[in-house]
C-alpha cells in the first residue's frame, strides 16, 4: 500500500490534506513555458492522460455502439428516448456502485488518501431516509439520471434537425478533434458561472443547498442535486446553437458532467490507489468547497477564483485570506441590519 503520509499530512482530528497546493494550468502562467504547457498536456498524468482520455473513449464507445442513429432521432419517439434513459442509468449504476463499494464498503485502500476520516453519515435527519448515501443515490437517479438524458435528447434531435450546427469528422478533423479535447475545460468555465449562481441566497435556498449538506461528501454525492440544479448544471451542450461541432462532442460533454463528479470532487480521496499506482483524483480544491462553502467555484484549473478572490489551493495562507474575508462579510451584514 502507498504511505500518504510521503503525499499530504494528517492532523490531529484525522483529517488529512495534500502537499501539493491546487493550481491552474500551465497555459496562464506568465512568462509562457512551451515546456511547461506540453508536459501538462501530453504528460502521464497529464490533461489527456488519465482521466480527459477514460471519459472521451467511454464517450466515443457510446456514440458508436450504444446510440440510435441520427435519423431515428430526428423525431421524439418513445423507443429510442427510453433506450438512452436506460443506458445512462446502467453508466451511472455501474460508476456510482463501483466506487462507493471499493472505496467506502470493502475499503480497498482504508483511509489512505481520505480527507474527512468520518463515514458517510447516518441517522441524520438532513438527509431523506436520514442515510447519506440512500439520499445521495435518490437524488442521482431520479433527477440526475433523468435530466442528464433529456439534454441528451435534446442536444442529439438537435443535431438531428439542424438547430445545433453539426460538422463531419471528415471534413473537420483538427477543428472537431480540438474542440472534442477543449470540453473538459469549457465545463470548468460553464460550471463556473453557473455554481456562481447557484450560491446567489435565492438559489441557494431553493436548490444548491441539497448538494451542501453533504460537507462529507462521496462518489453518490457528486450527481446529488436538486432538480433545478441539475436544469442549470447541464445547459452547455447549448452551447452547441452557436459553436459547430459533432453529436459525440454533446455525449461526452453530458458524460462527463454526468459522472465526472462522482469521481472528482466529492470521491473523498486525494487519490485511488490501485495495486502500486496511485491515480491523482484533483478533488482536494472541491473538497474545500464542501467544508466551507464559499471558496474554489470551480477547480481552479482555469484562473477564475484566482480572479473573483475566491481561490483557495489548501495552503495556510489561504486559509487565512478566507477567514479574513469571512470576518469582513459578517461584519458588513451586521452593520447593514
Ligand atoms: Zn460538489
Ligand atoms: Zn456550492
Amino acid at each position: 500500500m502507498i504511505d500518504d503520509s510521503q503525499y499530504g499530512s494528517r492532523d490531529k482530528r484525522g483529517h488529512w490534506k495534500p502537499f501539493k497546493l491546487s493550481s491552474n494550468i500551465p497555459f496562464f502562467d506568465w512568462p509562457f513555458s512551451i515546456t511547461k504547457n506540453l508536459k501538462w498536456l501530453l504528460g502521464i498524468p497529464g490533461y489527456i492522460f488519465p482521466w480527459t482520455f477514460f471519459y472521451g473513449s467511454i464517450a466515443v464507445l457510446l456514440w458508436v455502439y450504444f446510440t440510435p442513429s441520427l435519423e431515428t432521432m430526428k423525431t421524439f419517439q418513445l423507443g429510442w428516448i427510453s433506450y438512452l434513459l436506460i443506458r445512462n442509468l446502467i453508466i451511472m449504476l455501474i460508476c456510482g456502485t463501483a466506487l462507493h463499494f471499493l472505496l467506502y464498503i470493502k475499503k480497498t485502500q482504508g483511509d489512505a488518501f481520505k480527507f474527512n476520516p468520518s463515514p458517510m453519515s447516518k441517522n441524520n435527519k438532513n438527509f431523506f431516509f436520514r442515510d447519506q448515501t440512500k439520499d445521495n443515490i435518490f437524488w442521482t437517479l431520479c433527477s440526475g439520471v433523468p435530466i442528464w438524458t433529456a439534454f441528451e435528447v435534446f442536444s442529439l434531435w438537435a443535431f438531428a434537425n439542424g438547430y445545433f450546427i453539426g460538422l463531419e469528422w471528415i471534413d473537420h478533423p483538427i477543428y472537431l478533434g480540438l474542440t472534442f479535447l477543449i470540453i473538459p475545460l469549457f465545463r470548468e468555465v460553464h460550471f463556473y458561472f453557473v455554481h456562481r449562481l447557484l450560491h446567489t441566497p435565492l438559489l441557494y435556498n431553493f436548490c444548491h443547498h441539497v448538494h451542501h449538506k453533504n460537507v462529507n461528501p462521496g462518489p453518490w454525492s457528486g450527481l446529488s442535486m436538486h432538480w433545478f440544479e441539475h436544469v442549470l448544471y447541464f445547459t452547455g451542450t447549448l452551447i452547441h446553437f452557436i459553436i459547430p461541432a459533432h453529436p459525440v462532442h454533446a455525449v461526452f460533454q453530458l458524460l462527463h458532467a454526468a459522472i465526472g463528479p462522482l469521481f472528482h470532487g466529492h470521491i473523498g480521496f486525494d487519490s485511488i490507489v490501485i495495486g502500486k499506482t496511485k491515480i491523482d483524483t484533483h478533488s482536494h480544491a472541491h473538497y474545500l468547497h464542501h467544508k466551507y462553502f464559499e471558496c474554489n467555484y470551480a477547480d481552479g484549473a482555469i484562473p477564475l477564483d484566482k480572479l473573483f478572490g475566491t481561490f483557495h489551493n489548501g495552503s495556510e495562507e489561504a486559509q487565512e485570506k478566507m477567514m479574513a474575508r469571512y470576518k469582513l462579510r459578517s461584519k458588513k451584514m451586521r452593520s447593514t441590519t
